[in-house]
Parts: structure tokens; C-alpha cells; sequence
């Protein structure tokens, strides 16, 4: 894997603690340490550093399918799949990114507002 020195990159070496509720060959998955809904987790690549989605190349459509899988996935493993979750992705600045190892969140457990605006 290329340099991943971020938080996340810690967390896939088992440098520093995550509540991992998920995981095979290319995805980790662990609960959010600052929960913005009763049920919140990080999916992340294991293997390949990328550090924001537009970082992203053709090559990497596979691992993003994988990352979606992975969270519906767990969604059905923990009975999400019926009222439903949302999965975010969020990408620089504006959109409040501060790990900058791509991640997609998994959201669900109670009724969500509507997307954030300005
Ligand atoms: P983002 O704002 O999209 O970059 O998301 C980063 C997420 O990582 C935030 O929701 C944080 O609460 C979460 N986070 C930060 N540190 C940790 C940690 N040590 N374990 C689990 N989640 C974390």
C-alpha cells in the first residue's frame, strides 16, 4: 500500500483501537468514534490509499463498488435494509472532509433529515 499516514491508515495496521464491525480482503469497517446517528460506520479501503474521492481514478471503480457493497451488505447483515440508511461520501472542504483516507459512511437507525444545505 502506498503511505497512508493518516488516522485511518493507524486503524488498518492496528496502530490505534476501532470498534471493527466489518471486514474482508479489501474493506475494513469500523463504528464512528463521534456517532451522527444511532448507527454509524466507516467503510474503508484496506489496501490502496486514496486520499479524496476526485483523487480517484478508472482503475479504482471496482474497490468503490466494493465499498458501496460492503456497507449494503452490513446494512442486511444488522436488519438496516427494511426502514433503510444512507451512505455519504464526503469529498474536501466544503463538504467537511477530515480524514483524508476515502471513506463512506453508513447512516441509519432513525428517521434522517434531509441532505445539509449551506
Ligand atoms: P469525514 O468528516 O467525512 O472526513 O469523516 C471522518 C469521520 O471519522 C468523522 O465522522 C469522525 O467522527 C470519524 N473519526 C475520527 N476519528 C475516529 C476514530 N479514531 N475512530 C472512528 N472514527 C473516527
Amino acid at each position: 500500500m502506498s503511505q497512508n499516514d493518516t488516522l485511518f491508515g493507524k486503524i488498518i495496521r492496528r496502530e490505534i483501537p476501532a470498534a471493527i464491525v466489518y471486514e474482508d480482503d479489501d474493506i475494513l469497517g469500523f463504528k464512528d468514534i463521534a456517532p451522527q446517528a444511532p448507527v454509524h460506520v466507516l467503510f474503508i479501503p484496506k489496501n490502496v490509499h486514496i486520499p479524496t474521492l476526485d483523487d480517484a481514478s478508472p482503475g479504482d471503480a471496482m474497490l468503490l463498488g466494493r465499498l458501496v457493497l460492503a456497507a449494503a451488505e452490513y446494512a442486511r447483515r444488522e436488519g438496516l435494509e427494511r426502514d433503510g440508511y444512507r451512505v455519504v461520501m464526503n469529498c474536501r472542504e466544503h463538504a467537511g472532509q477530515t480524514v483524508f483516507h476515502i471513506h463512506l459512511h453508513l447512516l441509519a437507525g432513525a428517521s434522517l433529515g434531509r441532505f445539509g444545505t449551506p
